[in-house]
């Protein structure tokens, strides 16, 4: 909702009660209006107390400050959690405690003397949009960002919103020369949520997609039903995504090379320096100095960065490998699943599938990237520039089922197919979709076809979901 306040009253001020009540409005009681009766509050706090004891709903975030420093302290913690609320609030109000008080303080005109408002930057402003650009991400899709006449929204200055896709444009009906509403809270992406149509001038362009790639000029294509248009070079020749690629790399949650910005990444990647990620461990100091803005302290600095992201677990590195659909959490259960990459880099797409996370779209990303033989060299190079993580800890426990291949079939009735692999996962088993030699053991329940059939003649060793349960609680009470 745009501007919740007036959806509120709107929703209030239905003639039909059965509409008002439809609508999820809530409230949170603030304030007092007339006391009839023995209690006399004395404070503001002890009416909201009350008001709990009650049973009224108080907003949770009310809090007693001593002092004007604690009321500082106060909204700037709530201005940096404004986002986790839940709800949306424009400020704070800061009142005085003392009901007597407030009295003596009274009103000026209908104002308060005893509260005052602490104003929050609004989160959401309008502007004009002079022009949208396309961006080529790692993966070679094509983002629509919409160039903003600067305005100020969320606390900062923002000229540069994201359009998301092609979709995104056209549900917009945005156009170039459009009056636009801007929306940036938090720390999230500013995004463009409305086009203002009645403010729309003549002659206000529509937003073509381009037909061929900025940055290296293949052709755009857009692949089924997928709402995202991507280059369709791959990054080995296109430098928009080789650029997004090693930011990516470097990035907090890859291999966390502290000071290497993107800023910095373009310049390596410009000048030439950096061609792939295993370019960045052979920078040398020279070549760091020669670098605009780069001092003799700074490139130190970034060379002890650079060596001591060397020093990296097997989960941050998959992340950092920039494989498509793979993010951080999805790395991370993949480096759980394999003992090590070569087992990874090899794995078919029926054992890839057993990991929890990855369904066949991921799987077949995974393969793909590593039949790729470019990647492979990429990540043969990582390990000899000195890439290297501690060999997966031994949880606790050994793992009882390593190097074993399981198959369930049929159906599971105590626990879901997912919750079932998960479980064999942790305990060191592969869990693959289809029976073969290789299968160590099969789990069916009723229902069970082929897969079984297939089990008997192969005289593999068949369990039922009791027998597994009995299993698993043994090996959990270890
Ligand atoms: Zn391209």
């Amino acid at each position: 909702m745009v501007n919740p306040r007036n959806g509120a009253a709107g929703s209030l001020r239905q003639l039909d009660p059965r509409l008002t009540a439809q609508r999820p409005l809530s409230l949170f009681c603030y304030s007092l209006g007339w006391v009839d009766g023995s209690w006399q509050p004395e404070t503001h706090t002890e009416v909201l107390e009350h008001f709990r004891r009650w049973g009224l709903r108080v907003n949770q975030e009310v809090k007693l400050a001593q002092n004007l420093d604690a009321c500082w302290r106060y909204v700037t913690s709530l201005l940096a959690h404004r986002e986790a609320l839940g709800y949306e609030i424009d400020g704070a109000v800061i009142k005085v405690d003392s009901l007597d008080q407030q009295r003596r303080l009274g009103n000026v005109t209908r104002k308060p003397r005893w509260a005052i408002a602490f104003k929050f930057p609004a989160e959401e402003a309008t502007t004009t949009l002079q022009g949208v650009e396309f961006q080529v991400g790692r993966t070679g899709a094509i983002t629509p960002v919409a160039k903003l006449e600067p305005v100020f929204v969320g606390g900062v200055t923002v000229s540069n919103a994201t359009l998301h896709n092609m979709d995104e444009v056209a549900r917009l009906r945005i156009r170039i020369g459009d009056t636009v509403m801007v929306r940036r809270a938090g720390d999230v992406i500013p995004q463009v949520v409305a086009v203002i149509e009645s403010k729309r001038l003549k002659g206000a362009r529509k937003v073509k997609l381009p037909t061929n790639c900025p940055s290296c000029g293949s052709a755009i294509v857009t692949i089924d039903d997928e709402a995202v248009a991507r280059c369709s070079a791959g990054p080995n020749f296109c430098s928009a995504q080789r650029k997004e690629g090693l930011k990516h790399f470097a990035s907090r949650l890859a291999m966390d090379i502290e000071g290497l910005g993107d800023k910095l990444m373009e310049q390596l990647v410009e000048t030439g320096r950096v061609n792939q990620a295993a370019d960045l461990y052979r920078l040398t100091k020279d070549e760091l100095i020669a670098l605009e803005r780069m001092g003799s302290k700074s490139a130190d600095n970034l060379l002890g960065a650079l060596e001591a992201s060397k020093d990296t677990t097997y989960g941050r590195f998959i992340y950092a490998l920039g494989i498509r659909e793979v993010g951080e959490t999805t790395a991370h259960n993949l480096a759980n699943a394999f003992i090590d990459l070569d087992e990874l880099m090899d794995a078919s797409q029926d054992v890839l599938e057993s990991v929890p996370d990855v369904g066949p779209v991921v799987a077949a990303r995974i393969q793909e990237f590593f039949s790729d033989s470019d990647n492979r060299n990429m990540v043969m190079e990582l390990r000899k520039a000195g890439v290297r993580w501690a060999a997966p800890v031994q949880t606790d426990a050994p793992k009882p089922l390593r190097g074993q291949t399981w198959v369930l079939t049929g159906k599971l009735e105590a626990m879901s197919r997912e919750e079932t692999k998960a479980k064999l996962i942790a305990l060191g088993a592969k869990v693959a979709g289809s029976v073969s030699a290789k299968t160590d053991q099969v789990v069916a329940g009723p229902a069970a076809g082929s897969k079984l059939t297939k089990a008997e003649e192969l005289g593999i060793p068949v369990m039922d979901e009791a027998a597994l349960l009995v299993l698993l609680a043994e090996h959990e009470a270890d």
